[in-house]
């Protein structure tokens, strides 16, 4: 390392330019952290050693992993963020606005540089992703996430991720194939012989293999040389369609979306966020996703089994969940707000296509009667 630098010393006095040394640092690459380093001295001046170093605006770090490159992403996202939700408050804009200021704004600086880094852990993503949609919702941090994404039609910034690396190994092969002499796609040569000749283990390389393979695409792997039309939305339309089968899993699975699974079909922006008053949305998203404080979610809490989490305003002796408030508890306050604002097609002989209906219908009127009618049970219940 030391020679390295005697060169530059050498290489700079010989053409009459000047190092900048507070900006020159040494950086290891290594497992652990290396002890007992050496003095380096450039021009006499000594140079420090850094154990991570912002390169283009990407963090790298000495064990070659990229977690703190995403938490200096997210630190710098988290400013942006704030500042867009208090900009969209100040001006009250609607939430499906709101939501493509956040892809438009904020997205482009979590995302930076994650072609290169993308294909490590991607949770922290997530989880600042999550923590913006459930500011949205104002709903509980313990929702169940695939609640969030299905009220809110979005999907996880990790399809992103992926799409963005997948495309740019994409376009570096395809440069590579042509001859281009860039020193990008030279690396990928040199990484391709590494892999396939001499067997070392390449993370980046070897997460483009298993995505390929897991998106039905291996014979691009394979050939190395093949093109496709329209790679992205090819490699985006298979992301999102397995997202949408891992999504309807999760929801028929989790024990907290048993009624949300009765009414939750399409995965979609839902309606009543975009044609109701600010306070009426939070209401039903909260009583749609199970932040509420009826019997069937309050007594969890006091392990008290399901079938024994009864609605104790009414003598029904029926499961205190949403569908009992909604139609059948005789509570005389609950019975007066039901009459007003649902309307009698609805009351007469429910069941779960009437609920589905009633909780899926267009109409802003109705959705603004429904979302009162909740609120109603919601106080009433706590
Ligand atoms: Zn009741």
């Amino acid at each position: 390392m030391q020679k390295a630098l005697d060169g530059l010393d050498r290489y700079c006095k010989n053409w009459g330019l000047s190092v900048n040394i507070e900006k020159t640092k040494i950086g290891f690459f290594s497992r652990g952290k290396i002890r007992n380093i050496p003095n380096f001295v450039l021009n006499g001046v000594p140079v420090q050693v850094v154990w991570d170093y912002v390169y283009l605006g990407v963090l790298f770090n000495y064990n070659n992993k990229f977690h703190n490159a995403m938490k200096r992403q997210c630190l710098i996202g988290n400013r942006a963020m704030f500042s867009l939700i208090r900009k969209c408050r100040k001006l009250n804009l609607p939430i499906d606005v709101q939501l493509d200021l956040f892809e438009k704004c904020v997205h482009p600086i979590l995302l930076y540089g994650c072609e290169v880094w993308g294909y490590d852990s991607l949770d922290i993503l997530s989880r600042f992703q999550l923590r913006f949609l459930k500011m949205l919702l104002d709903v509980y941090k313990t929702t169940p996430t695939c609640m969030v994404y299905g009220e809110l039609g979005r999907y996880p910034i990790r399809i992103e991720v992926q799409c963005q690396l997948l495309v740019y190994w994409y376009k570096l092969m395809k440069e590579m194939n042509d001859g281009a002499n860039k020193m990008s796609c030279l690396m990928l040569k040199l990484h391709l012989k590494l892999y396939h000749v001499q067997n070392v283990k390449l993370p980046w390389l070897s997460h483009v293999n298993t995505m390929l393979n897991k998106l039905g695409l291996s014979y691009l792997w394979t050939t190395q040389s093949l093109a496709v039309s329209g790679f992205k939305n090819v490699v985006k339309q298979r992301l999102r369609d397995q997202f949408l089968q891992e999504w309807n899993t999760d929801v028929n699975a989790n024990s907290l979306c048993f009624n949300y699974r009765i009414y939750k079909k399409d995965f979609c922006l839902e309606r009543y966020l975009l044609c109701l008053p600010r306070k009426l949305q939070v209401k039903l998203a909260k009583f749609r996703t199970s932040n509420h404080k009826l019997p069937i979610h309050q007594h969890r809490f006091f392990n008290v089994p399901r079938n024994e989490r009864l609605c104790d305003m009414c003598d029904k002796n029926e499961l205190g969940d949403e569908f009992h408030y909604l139609f059948s508890c005789t509570d005389e306050s609950i019975v007066s707000e039901r009459r007003k604002l649902i309307s009698p097609y609805y009351r007469s002989h429910p069941n779960c296509l009437k609920y589905e209906q009633l909780m899926n219908c267009k109409s802003k009127i109705k959705l603004m009667k429904l979302a009162r009618f909740v609120a109603h049970v919601m106080i009433l219940v706590c």
